[in-house]
């Protein structure tokens, strides 16, 4: 193959979602299941489900061009207190009702667009709020997503203040150059100022996210990169490989020009550079626990979050285009912000689509959401759902070991390191026939 040939076809970064996030596939959820979830809201939980609440934050300083969120960059002032308080009213109907009566949640997530955009006054109004009419008190972890360049000290202190033990900021890349090409509204001397500024507000713990592949990203960048995280050394640090979906600037501008692969590192490429950032990670004292995830003290580092969504937890979600899962019943909120805020403001529940799982449906979707952790106790399915799943999967386990990806053992299934870093392609081998499909969203 000649230097400029194309990349080979099976490796480019095409448009798409690769990250699996749910199952089963948004598109098979619909607006008529709506009525499941207003059913499920009047019924009392199934004991001991924890609960989760996530606020969304649909505002940001600009547009990244790799972005696929809600995201709005011009609304004033009185138009964020407006959402705010309209997220307050869905709050509050959602609380009274049999679901979560007597609830307290287990954690809380803020995450957006860039939560960290609410000047400090509006976020302590707004939790202020929310613990009156949820508290929180009993939450073992409360998550808040930051963009460097809009923490100020003031600001770090409120966010503290308000109980948040997990700080995470997206960094995404330390160049310049890169962040610019990306859109990204921070530079790099933010990133600094912000992390320094966070350390003395000694949060329980401070996330760093990267991003493995961004536009012009190249070798010698990465490894700069990976040097910058070691020179931080944070308590963890979250690598995603760059994918384009639909709803991309990027993804734009290539259907403009008729470029069907996209223009950043091939698959194998961003494997290999997340590969490499785990493996100086591991050699410096981290942890690997997720197929993104570094952590530096896995005692005292977790992600409970996380592992309480994976292992089936209620999630309600408040806002714009927020995700939730109760009682098996999955749903997301209206998409567009007008929409939402009509339908609030009218005393209805704003729900754009939903689905309710089967148990069935529901062993597959924590099936393949632990095994992006790289290990899966069969135990936990036989327990919980009466499925061995090491004799339900046994044809594609069969396959992957073959293909030197995983091995099974003592109950366990186990991925190496490799399997890891592709995990998000081989989930799709455990959907039902009637799931598998290209459109995820
Ligand atoms: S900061 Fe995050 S949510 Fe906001 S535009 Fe960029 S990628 Fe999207």
């Amino acid at each position: 193959m000649s230097d400029t040939a194309p990349p080979p076809k099976k490796k480019a970064t095409r448009a798409g979602n690769y990250f699996i996030s749910n199952y089963p596939p948004f598109s098979f959820w619909s607006e008529e299941q709506g009525t499941e979830v207003l059913e499920t809201f009047e019924r009392a939980p199934s004991p001991e489900t924890p609960l989760g609440l996530y606020h969304h934050i649909p505002f940001c300083r600009k547009r990244c061009h790799f972005c696929y969120f809600r995201v709005y960059t011009d609304k004033n002032a009185q138009e964020i207190r407006d959402y705010l308080e309209d997220t307050m009213r869905e709050l509050e109907r959602l609380a009274a009702k049999p679901l979560l009566k007597g609830r307290k949640p287990h954690f809380v997530y803020f995450g957006g667009g860039t939560p960290s955009y609410l000047s400090a006054r509006q976020l302590t109004e707004l939790t202020d709020r929310m613990k009156a009419i949820l508290p929180w008190d009993e939450a073992e972890e409360v998550a808040f997503e930051c963009e460097p360049g809009t923490l100020n000290p003031g600001k770090l202190a409120a966010i503290k203040e308000i109980g948040v033990t997990r700080l995470s900021l997206g960094i995404e890349n330390f160049d310049d150059r890169i962040l610019e090409i990306n859109g990204r509204a921070h530079r790099s001397k933010e990133v600094w100022r912000a992390y320094e500024r966070a350390q003395a507000e000694e949060f329980e713990q401070i996330n760093i996210d990267l991003i493995a592949g961004m536009l012009e990203e190249t070798e010698e960048n990465w490894q700069k990169n990976i040097e910058q995280v070691l020179k931080l050394s944070p308590d963890s640090i979250t690598i995603y490989q760059m994918e384009i979906p639909y709803n991309t600037t990027i993804y734009k501008d290539m259907k403009e020009s008729g470029a069907l692969v996209a223009p950043v590192a091939d698959w194998e490429t961003k494997r290999r550079w997340v590969k490499e950032a785990f493996a100086e990670l591991e050699a410096n004292g981290y942890t690997i626990s997720s197929g993104y995830t570094a952590v530096k003290n896995p005692d005292k580092t977790r992600f409970i979050y996380r592992d309480a969504l994976w292992g089936g937890a209620d999630l309600v979600g408040l806002g714009v285009a927020s995700f939730s899962h109760v009682q098996g019943v999955h749903y997301q909120n209206l998409t567009e912000i007008d929409d939402y805020t009509r339908a609030v403001e009218a005393g209805e529940m704003p729900i754009k689509r939903a689905f309710r799982t089967s148990e069935e449906e529901r062993m597959i979707r924590e099936f393949i959401l632990q095994m992006k952790l790289g290990h899966v106790d069969s135990a936990y399915f036989r327990d919980k759902f009466g499925v061995n799943i090491l004799e339900r999967f046994v044809g594609q386990l069969e396959e992957l070991t073959e293909e030197g990806l995983l091995k099974v053992a003592d109950g366990f299934i186990i991925l190496n390191r490799d399997g890891l870093l592709c995990v998000d392609n081989l989930l799709h081998d455990f959907f039902l026939e009637h799931h598998k499909t290209d459109q995820i969203v």
